[in-house]
């Protein structure tokens, strides 16, 4: 495992006042309503909201339970998680992410970061995987200039950066500034989501006794509308997925990965994620030792209806076969499978539309058609980072010398 969750959202602000922390516990609830069995954490670094006083749930909280310590997620109200207190350690970009790491959340972490030029909110700017930022009405965009200098500095890129101007400061706001703003926003490649943050007379009055200003989808509310849309957004980019290449940057710049995996192209050729959490096998081509990591699950996907499915159940490798014949539109593989009682072999007619390509083109560096005879080792499953681990590099070298021995007759 990365331990890093499965996507972190940070909320942050260029100014004081305008709405983080409601919008941080807000968006939470809404999300909840939209996706009810996606894990979702909630954590605070602005040392003014504690998401324990939204969340909690009393019984749990009885006892003085100092429960920010333990450095762990609660289990709270509407069914999410939150970590009671405010996180007020100060930590660099790299500690940060380490931090996160160790929480060891397989969800989707809501984070308010509060003012954006506090040290603790630069820290977590560079663990976004998506980042909205509040600014102020037709707040000028140069203002967000630094976030977005931060934002980039932690890999990530300015398309996952979104702006929402809050009039909660700025009632006069016209829709001239806001359109101003959006153009000026656009022309500097950033996104302004539709919609602004509005002060709300009756919050305290429809919002849930818990914290006192959670709505809980109150249609009369004029917010309403915009948290219902916000969090529809952020949940298609959380189903998106991170963007690999920024998460990769980062498990290199905080020294994540071992050497070797410069070797290994990690990124999964059939869903293009990263191939670190969940059960990953290691992929190699002989005589060429290119190597690569595919998840589990999207090769079970590819292998399915060939007869061998079953032996991602075992601890043997299967071997795919190239450079056979083309049969038309397809090119042919061969599938080979070790069992107790010898090899198994599944003939497997490939097209460039299918899923064969990708993953022989890494493999190989040619597409289906233009192979020579070649040999493409999928080892045996391994639990996320495992897979990178030189004691798996030991065994892997044993089982491949034996590959090479007991196919040498039946490819010849
Ligand atoms: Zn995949």
């Amino acid at each position: 495992m990365t331990g890093a969750p499965s996507f972190v959202i940070v909320l942050t602000a260029t100014a004081p006042g305008l709405g983080c922390s409601t919008l941080t516990a807000n968006l939470g609830v809404y999300l909840r309503a939209l996706a009810e069995d996606m894990p979702l954490g909630v954590i605070s670094l602005d040392a003014a909201f504690d998401p324990a006083g939204f969340f909690s749930l009393t019984s749990i909280t009885q006892g003085g339970d100092s429960v920010a310590e333990t450095e762990s997620l609660h289990w709270g109200q509407f069914g999410l998680h939150y970590l009671a207190q405010a996180v007020t350690a100060e930590r660099d970009a790299a500690q940060f992410r380490r931090w996160l790491g160790r929480l060891n959340y397989d969800g989707v972490l809501l984070i308010d970061a509060g003012q954006a030029d506090s040290h603790r909110a630069q820290a977590a700017i560079q663990a976004a995987d998506l980042l909205l930022v509040a600014l102020p009405g037709a707040g000028n965009p140069r203002q967000l200039m630094g976030v977005r200098q931060t934002f980039r500095a932690g890999g990530a890129n300015e398309k996952f950066l979104w702006l929402l101007p809050s009039l909660l400061q700025d009632v006069q706001c016209s829709v001239e500034a806001l359109n101003g703003l959006r153009f000026a926003a656009g022309e500097r490649g950033l996104q302004v989501v539709p919609g602004e943050f509005l002060s709300e007379a009756a919050v305290a009055a429809i919002a849930a006794q818990v914290g006192g200003s959670i709505l809980t989808r109150a249609r009369e509310s004029c917010a309403h509308e915009l948290l219902f849309n916000l969090a529809r957004q952020l949940l298609d980019a959380v189903q998106a997925g991170p963007d690999p290449a920024c998460r990769l940057q980062r498990l290199w710049q905080d020294a994540l990965l071992p050497r070797p995996a410069r070797r290994v192209a990690l990124r999964c050729p059939l869903c293009d994620q990263l191939a670190l959490t969940g059960a990953v096998h290691y992929v190699e081509s002989l005589p060429q030792r290119r190597r690569l990591l595919i998840h589990a699950c999207c090769l079970k996907l590819l292998i399915v209806g060939t007869g061998l499915e079953s032996f991602q159940q075992t601890h043997q490798p299967a071997v795919l076969e190239l450079g056979r014949d083309t049969l038309g539109e397809a090119a042919e593989l061969k599938l080979w499978v070790k069992t107790c009682v010898g090899y198994e072999v599944a003939t497997i007619e490939a097209d460039d539309e299918s899923g064969w390509q990708p993953l022989v083109k890494l493999a190989t560096g040619k597409t289906l058609r233009e192979q020579f005879p070649t040999l493409v080792v999928i080892y045996p499953a391994k639990e996320g980072m495992q897979v990178l681990a030189a004691s798996w590099a030991a065994e892997r070298a044993k089982l491949r010398h034996q590959i090479r021995m007991e196919l040498a007759a039946d490819l010849a």
